[in-house]
């Protein structure tokens, strides 16, 4: 008997076939109802698990993602999101959340390096666009640090206005806890203890 293979594409649309049914789903606003953008992290253990750990659903907040959630161009497209998101579509607090056990943490640029090589990558389009890979990755050695340095990129960018609460999380993956870092209602800087803590 010949075994059948079916694709990833192939299982995806087949699941989105039993998922649709007309009129099932009310059509939501663009706006986020809860007023929040979230910028985090694209680590596959928070999909469906952030959200709800946070009481969230479907309509209530933007969600911006990223390798580490990081921000490498304080012009770049996490500001542009962020900037959508607070003059047009209601955006009135941002959540930055990074995440323990972040691969971005011990991201290797070398070995990135040679690995793309290995697939094939042009050693020189590499050094053409990347330059400084270590920079371009946005690497980090711990979560906590990211997570205050990308606070105080939103902060301090022009472009956001000063009005707009920006919070400091910390979110497990495995329990779904948070740890608040940074209140934005206060604006205070980190303080020593919470590096320490986490
Ligand atoms: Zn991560």
């Amino acid at each position: 008997m010949v075994q059948q293979t079916v694709t990833l594409l192939e299982s995806v649309l087949e699941a989105n076939h039993r998922f649709t049914r007309p009129g099932a789903f009310p059509p939501l606003p663009k706006s986020p109802t809860r007023q929040l953008a979230i910028f985090t992290c694209m680590d596959t253990r928070l999909v469906d698990f952030l959200e709800p750990a946070m009481g969230l659903k479907r309509g209530d907040a933007k969600v911006i993602k990223n390798a580490g959630n990081t921000i490498i161009d304080p012009n770049g497209g996490v500001i542009r999101s962020l900037v959508v998101g607070v003059f047009f579509l209601g955006v009135e607090e941002i959540f930055v959340i990074g995440h323990r056990d972040c691969g971005m943490s011990d991201v290797n640029d070398a070995m990135l390096r040679h690995r793309m090589i290995e697939r094939g990558i042009e050693a020189d389009a590499i050094d053409a666009l990347i330059p400084d890979m270590h920079s371009w990755l946005g690497a980090f050695t711990h979560p906590v640090e990211n997570i205050k340095h990308v606070v105080k990129i939103i902060r301090d960018c022009p472009l956001i206005p000063e009005d707009i609460p920006v919070h400091g999380l910390l979110f497990c993956p495995d329990d779904g806890h948070l740890d608040l870092l940074e209140n934005g209602y206060n604006r205070q800087t980190f303080s020593n203890e919470a590096n320490q803590k986490y």
